[in-house]
């Protein structure tokens, strides 16, 4: 552990009065699970095997088996991502497929492996998972546009796995309008207000993250469910449109919902214009988002030029205590029984200091130092997420 890390572990042990040892058992005997997983895009790397330890300096990864029993992750919702195309008939014939690939691709790591991970469909299957030792699969979807061809194909889903739906990314799609692109909608479509119908009859959670401020208000107004926000921030700490207002935040809580607190920097914190950094990376990171289709040494060589670049156009710099404002805010507004964690993990989630899962308990340690009781620790790594699966199930 780094010296400055060294640090700040005393001095949250002397205000909780704690040791580092009881912090650890305490994270050991919760049930945590992170609601946004990126993970699948890793799976798709030839020759990435989440069996084997990784690291983010060699390939950018943030989670694999051995980094979530250092940091007693007991899984999470992996996410069937999907990079937003154009929306005609071919756009949505690719968006089609990728999502059958990618739930089967997270469905073929659980059954190459049953004795490590196992897929849950329902919330109270979790526990037993957990208590096996083994790591509990969720899955989610990220951009619903994988739908848009069929919205029929969601009971298809339904059947392989799919608990949670998230409607749209970083642009407008088919359902709904996004955070962060100009209204074409002005909220749901009207395929969208079918698509939140038909998930509620099917008992998948509707997920807000990425939606706009009207996609979030129609969604709370239509869903018969609780409604979740899988990876999102405060925006009153970070006015990034993703992050959601103290007024939205309550009405979630008060619809019986939970947010999940993202990692991503440029949404913790506010960043000015930096078109150097941009015209830099993005290429870089188009390229990383191709990764599965290159051998380990060019990715580790990717790895280095895309840290070289970074360095070069620095951000501000973000850490545990960034994602502590946010989560304390939050946890201010809605209280313990609103509020997770969804980190963003293999998605760009992570802060110096906490840059993969093998370091939670940090976490841990910073809420109980805030006063939090185990049982509230309990709510949050995990707790509320699965009331709220359960509720979702209970609903249709
Ligand atoms: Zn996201």
């Amino acid at each position: 552990m780094p010296r400055s890390t060294r640090y700040v572990w005393v001095a949250l042990m002397l205000a909780c009065g704690c040791a580092l040892a009881d912090v650890r058992a305490l994270h050991e005997r919760l049930i945590v699970l992170d609601s946004h997983l990126d993970t699948p895009m890793q799976l798709a790397r030839p020759g990435w095997d989440i069996g084997q330890r990784h690291s983010y300096a060699d390939d950018l990864s943030q989670v694999d088996l051995p980094r979530m029993r250092d940091g007693g992750l007991d899984g999470g919702f992996f996410a069937i991502f999907t990079p937003q195309g154009p929306l005609t008939p071919e756009g949505r014939t690719l968006a089609s497929e990728h999502g059958l690939a990618v739930i089967t691709r997270i469905r073929d790591m659980v059954a190459a492996r049953p004795d490590a991970f196992a897929l849950a469909t329902r919330a109270q299957e979790v526990p037993a998972i957990v208590a096996s030792g083994r790591r509990v699969v969720l899955i989610s979807m990220e951009n619903a546009e994988p739908l848009a061809a069929d919205p029929g194909r969601l009971a298809t889903y339904h059947r392989l796995g799919l608990r949670m739906l998230g409607l749209v990314h970083a642009q407008n799609n088919d359902f709904a309008d996004s955070a962060t692109a100009l209204p074409h909608w002005h909220g749901l479509s009207p395929a969208g207000r079918e698509l939140v119908q038909a998930a509620n009859r099917l008992g998948i959670l509707i997920d807000v993250s990425h939606a706009s401020d009207a996609v979030f208000d129609q969604v709370l107004a239509l869903s018969s469910a609780p409604v979740i926000a899988s990876h999102s921030g405060a925006r009153a700490i970070g006015p990034h449109p993703r992050n959601l207002d103290d007024e939205r935040l309550r009405r979630l809580a008060a619809r019986g919902g939970v947010v999940q607190v993202n990692t991503y920097a440029s949404d913790l914190v506010p960043r000015a214009l930096n078109p150097e950094r941009d015209k830099a990376l993005a290429p870089l990171y188009r390229e990383f988002r191709l990764a599965a289709s290159l051998p380990p040494a060019q990715v580790a060589d990717l790895a280095r030029r895309i840290r070289e670049a970074e360095a070069r156009y620095p951000l501000p710099a973000t850490s545990l205590d960034d994602i502590m404002r946010h989560l304390l805010h939050i946890l201010d507004v809605v209280g313990p029984r609103h509020v997770g964690i969804g980190a963003d993990w293999d998605g760009g989630g992570g802060v110096e200091g906490l840059r993969d899962v093998s370091q939670l308990s940090q976490i841990t340690a910073r809420l109980l130092a805030a006063g939090y009781s185990e049982q509230d620790l309990a709510d949050i790594w995990g707790g509320n997420l699965l009331r709220l699966m359960g509720e979702a199930q209970a609903a249709h």
